[in-house]
């Protein structure tokens, strides 16, 4: 069965992929949320949608729409793997309270950036790398959090 979206099913297939009803469900969840999941998260989301998906059928899926660069798979900042539908190259804002994640670029000459050694001994090697992309993290609280912190610091009467 293809996708709802004829959208999904021509990149699914552009990668010689069947568009599978799991494969749609995966991506069609992501295209929507832009949430950055981990494979329970992605359970327990896709069930609350309606269009569950067996824990085993999801990590073949997850896999292979890796594998093919229809999703990216990286490592969160609370260790857990993770996956993203923005395949370019972006930067990330974190939550530190809730761990909401936001696509991102930046403001600034990025490009000009350039890795400093910390330590004496690797500045000869740090100064020798080639350096390719730059992944940012920019933490902080979120303003969902930041209106719950307001509301428990106001006295209550
Ligand atoms: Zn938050
Ligand atoms: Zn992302």
């Amino acid at each position: 069965m293809a996708c709802e979206r004829e959208q999904l099913t021509q990149l699914i297939e552009r990668k010689n992929l069947r568009a599978t009803e799991a494969r749609c469900r995966i991506l069609e969840l992501l295209h929507e949320t832009h949430e950055h999941y981990t494979p329970e998260e992605m359970l327990e989301a896709l069930r609350e949608r309606g269009k569950p998906l067996s824990i085993a059928t999801l990590y073949q899926n997850l896999q292979k729409l890796s594998e093919t660069g229809l999703i990216a798979r990286f490592v969160g900042p609370d260790g857990h793997t993770r996956y993203d539908v923005n395949t370019r190259p972006h930067h990330h804002l974190v939550c530190k309270i809730c761990g909401r994640m936001v696509d991102v670029g930046v403001e600034g000459p990025l490009a000009s950036l350039r890795p400093r050694a910390l330590f004496a001994e690797e500045e000869g090697e740090v100064a020798a790398w080639q350096v390719g992309d730059v992944h940012l993290e920019f933490h902080g609280v979120c303003p969902a959090c930041q209106a719950r912190q307001a509301d428990r610091e106001r006295p209550t009467a």
